[in-house]
């Protein structure tokens, strides 16, 4: 370093040797002290080019040229160039050129140089904590940020009064499960990463993607740019090796949506758009839901529900109804559905009110056990009141497939009452998918061996296809009640569906019951079709037990109600 320029040195380490975390700071002080040494050192241009390779941390990558000064008077074009390797496998290209007119001496070129030198290595400090913070606020699995790095990014929106400009959504993926067993967690977890990739492909300047964990995700988008990324979160297509084959698996996901306002804070915004996702996934009407406020007191009121719950089953305070089921052809009683009711200080509350959120927190296992005995109680008491009684389903929720005893339990429950099970027949679910596949395949055989029935409630709103259920070897689908709603409309796509659907059903040797039938048009139609039973309103509706005994008592038919 030459003597003349000490003090010049000082103060140019003394500029650019400060503590920050932004390379945008850093760059701005080295364009500042550059230009108070170029005089003295006759630089007329000095740029750099730093390239870093993809992270995880930095998953585009990092290619970026940047001119700290340039002479007006204008430089030579006989540049020296320094070139750097970063850890990482990135690098640091360094480039001076003299001002016009002017051809560096050999001392200059060593002062020149040494400034290159230290520029390196104090650039590389301010990288290196630059690469700390971003680890510190990044999702290592997807490479967004992480809910840390999501706070701190709404944080600074709410200081400069700019976060009522977004929206809050709280992401879930719908079919992930089933995914991850479909094509192994490998191969989920690329798709997972591209997922993300495209959320971040989406955001602009101040929007913001972050991954609280699993397959969840949350997102700041602006106001009017929420519709268009709504579209843009589900239906997503994704190849992925199956079996050696490439597959194309298609990602939809669910979302809450909280509008911000004014005075909200940062946790209000997640909080209550993850409430909404929440509801959206209990109720399972709709894919997008917005926040509302009532759901706050649904969520008070789910906790309330699953509080007192125990009580109440040991208070025996559920009860259960019977809703008949009619043979099509014959228009007679031929069986029926237990459905579960609590009455609650004489108020009888609806399933719809308890069964998601006892689901939810997996106490519907105890509440459906409890029906069974019930069940197998009034059946031994109808025999023995010389009664002539008709097959009963029970539902039974899909959690019981983690449950290894499952099927041994219904069996000694049954055996306990001296019931014939082929008075017994269990509803089990499919909307979820078949993630439990083999779990539900086992259990259905079990059930079989033992001359317990098997139907498949509510089928046509998940994941089966009639090739599964083939294999399933259960006795009943239930054709979901969904399917008759527009049955008779002058377009016939549901006609043709459904006939299709039972001709299948037929032709495997099990039988289709009809859920939800409320009109005659709907019943003559199924008959039509060899649709052989049919629940709903317009034969009856769930009935008490006291009520239901009549209609075995009575003549069972309903020949009636049909004309
Ligand atoms: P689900 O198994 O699909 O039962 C049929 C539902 O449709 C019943 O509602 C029934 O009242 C209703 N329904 C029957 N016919 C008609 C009709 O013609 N029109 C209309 N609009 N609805 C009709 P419910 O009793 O409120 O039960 C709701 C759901 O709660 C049931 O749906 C079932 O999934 C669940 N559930 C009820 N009891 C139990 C239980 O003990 N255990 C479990 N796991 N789930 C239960
Ligand atoms: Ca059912
Ligand atoms: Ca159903």
């Amino acid at each position: 370093m030459s003597k003349v320029c000490s003090e010049l040195y000082r103060n140019f380490f003394y500029k650019i040797n400060g503590m920050t975390f932004e390379m945008s700071e850093f760059v701005s002080w080295v364009s500042e002290a550059i230009r108070d040494i170029a005089a003295v050192l006759n630089i007329g241009m000095c740029k750099e080019t730093f390239t870093a390779p993809k992270t995880p941390f930095n998953v585009n990558g990092v290619n970026q040229s940047v001119v700290f000064y340039t002479s007006e008077e204008g430089y030579e074009d006989c540049p020296q160039t320094f070139n750097f390797r970063t850890g990482e496998g990135g690098g640091l290209e360094m480039v001076f050129c003299p001002k016009k007119s002017h051809i560096w001496n050999e001392e200059e070129l060593e002062d020149i140089k040494f400034i290159a030198e230290n520029l390196f290595i104090i650039g590389g400090r301010v990288q290196m904590l630059s690469v700390m913070k971003r680890v510190s606020i990044t999702d290592i699995g997807t490479g967004t940020s992480n809910m840390n790095g999501l706070f701190m990014h709404c944080q600074q929106l709410v200081n400069k009064k700019l976060f009522q400009n977004y929206d809050a959504v709280f992401i879930n993926l719908k079919n992930f499960k089933f995914i991850n067993r479909i094509v192994g967690e490998r191969q989920a977890d690329i798709i997972l990463k591209s997922y993300a990739r495209r959320l971040l492909s989406f955001v602009e300047r101040d929007e913001c993607i972050a991954r609280p964990g699993g397959d969840n995700f949350c997102a700041l988008i602006e106001k009017k740019r929420i519709n268009e990324f709504l579209g843009f979160i589900s239906n997503v297509v994704f190849e992925a090796e199956l079996g050696g084959e490439k597959q194309k698996v298609t990602v939809n996901a669910r979302a809450g949506v909280y509008e911000i306002k004014e005075d909200d804070t940062v946790n209000d915004a997640i909080n209550a758009s993850s409430t909404a996702l929440n509801t959206a996934k209990i109720t399972g009407r709709c894919d997008v839901l917005w926040f509302e406020s009532d759901m706050l007191d649904r969520t008070i009121k789910a906790n309330t529900i699953s509080n007192i719950f125990p009580e109440a089953l040991k208070n025996e305070e559920f009860v259960v109804y019977y809703q008949p089921k009619v043979s099509l052809d014959s228009n007679t009683l031929c069986g029926c559905e237990a459905l579960t009711r609590w009455v609650k200080d004489g108020i009888v509350v609806s399933p719809a009110d308890f069964i998601p959120v006892l689901e939810r927190e997996g106490t519907i296992c105890r509440l459906d056990f409890y029906t069974l005995d019930k069940v197998c109680a009034d059946l031994k008491r109808w025999i023995e009141n010389g009664l002539q009684p008709v097959r009963v389903s029970t539902n039974f929720s899909k959690l019981h497939l983690h449950n290894s005893d499952f099927a041994d339990e219904i069996i000694s429950t049954v055996k306990k009452y001296g019931i014939d099970p082929s008075y017994i027949e269990v509803e089990l679910t499919e909307s979820s998918g078949y993630e439990d596949y083999e779990a539900l395949a086992e259990f259905v055989r079990k059930m079989k061996s033992y001359g317990i029935s098997t139907s498949i409630d509510d089928f046509g709103t998940g994941y089966s296809s009639l090739n599964l259920l083939k294999d399933l070897d259960v006795d009943i689908i239930k054709l979901d009640k969904s399917f008759l709603d527009n049955l008779g409309d002058e377009k016939k796509t549901d006609e043709v569906v459904i006939r299709n659907i039972v001709n299948m059903v037929n032709e495997l040797d099990m039988q289709v019951v009809a859920e939800g039938v409320e009109t005659n048009v709907q019943a003559d139609l199924l008959e039509n079709f060899k649709c052989s039973m049919a629940q709903g309103y317009l034969f009856d509706k769930p009935l008490p037990c006291s009520e239901f005994e009549e209609r075995l008592k009575g003549s069972k038919t309903y020949i009636n109600l049909r004309n």
